[in-house]
């Protein structure tokens, strides 16, 4: 039997994923489960570097993992978990901050960006340890790649590098993972916009086709095309994005001819893209709804992968424990 090489990512559960949280992510993490030893999570703990609230986070977890299974990903093949029912990773990051520079983590891009954007005055511990606890995340299952997108490459970059800075100190515990970068696509929201719910301009997984329909038909277009006799330009045309990710070759070629020469109208062109985009989205939802009624089943699948999981973390907890060697 061939030994697969372990992968490992989460997301926060922040509620329902969208069109962008799909593309950038969970897609690739279904097709890894082929072909790896995939753990995936949910990274509850990162919430509370947002905001201190916590009410919304288990509905928002068990909406996430409808997504998940929505979209394919499956309980048997790959270890789905909640990063708080471990609570090894608590351990891990202590030990970790010990030997971590406090000028590591605040040289992070994403730390500067985040308390100039949203003017923190006084950033708590937590916003600063954030990769940290990313790090300690990612090191108990000594994955051999970390799938991320390019924004989160020095986060694993800092994971590399605490990795050999705790090995230099007690020992050699942990390999140093990969990163493998993750193609996003440019997924643009309904106005334009790239896709956030900050702005709500979101096509949802759970959306149903006729919630998706009335949200495209408005959908911004090349903003030169003011009327149906202007020549377009799909180049600039966000609607013309969702055509590079659903449409096939055919179809989009004729849309973007169509456009150019003002043969077709931006309804039409939307019509064809309805027509390629929403048979797949259904199947993901039909499958996601099946879940989505059934929670319990959901937080089951949810607690039976944080107990593998648990039982991964204890074991390298046991080495780290061994290396560092405080107990008598
Ligand atoms: S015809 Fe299609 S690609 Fe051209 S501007 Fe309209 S929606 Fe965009």
């Amino acid at each position: 039997m061939t030994t697969r090489d372990r992968v490992l990512s989460g997301m926060r559960p922040t509620g329902r994923l969208h069109l962008g949280n799909y593309l950038g992510a969970l897609d690739n993490w279904v097709r890894l489960q082929e072909t790896h030893d995939c753990f995936f999570f949910s990274a509850d703990w990162h919430v509370l570097t947002d905001h201190g609230e916590t009410e919304d986070v288990p509905q928002n977890t068990i909406e996430m993992a409808a997504d998940w299974l929505g979209a394919g990903l499956d309980p048997e093949r790959s270890t789905l978990f909640v990063q708080s029912l471990v609570p090894e990773h608590a351990e891990l990051h202590l030990l970790f901050s010990m030997v971590t520079p406090v000028s590591w983590l605040e040289r992070v891009p994403t730390y500067r960006e985040r308390i100039e954007q949203q003017q923190i005055a006084s950033p708590s511990y937590g916003l600063l340890g954030y990769p940290l606890l990313q790090s300690a995340d990612i090191l108990m299952y000594k994955p051999r790649w970390v799938p991320v997108g390019v924004d989160q490459a020095p986060h694993v970059e800092l994971t590399r590098e605490v990795a050999r800075r705790f090995n230099a100190a007690f020992g050699p515990v942990f390999p140093e993972p990969d990163v493998k970068l993750t193609e996003i696509p440019k997924v643009p929201g309904t106005d334009g916009r790239k896709m956030s719910k900050s702005y709500d301009n979101c096509v949802y997984l759970s959306d149903p086709a006729d919630e998706i329909t009335r949200k495209i038909k408005p959908m911004v277009t090349d903003p030169a095309r003011k009327r149906r006799s202007d020549p377009g330009n799909p180049d600039v045309c966000p609607v013309f994005d969702l055509h590079r990710i659903f449409t096939p070759p055919g179809d989009r070629d004729a849309c973007a001819t169509g456009c150019r020469t003002a043969g077709i109208g931006c309804l039409d062109c939307k019509g064809v893209l309805l027509r390629h985009m929403l048979p797949p989205l259904e199947r993901i939802r039909e499958r996601r709804q099946t879940f989505a009624e059934k929670p319990d089943r959901i937080v089951e699948v949810l607690h039976e992968g944080s107990r593998r999981a648990r039982q991964t973390a204890q074991r390298t907890m046991g080495q780290v424990r061994a290396a560092v060697g405080l107990a008598p």
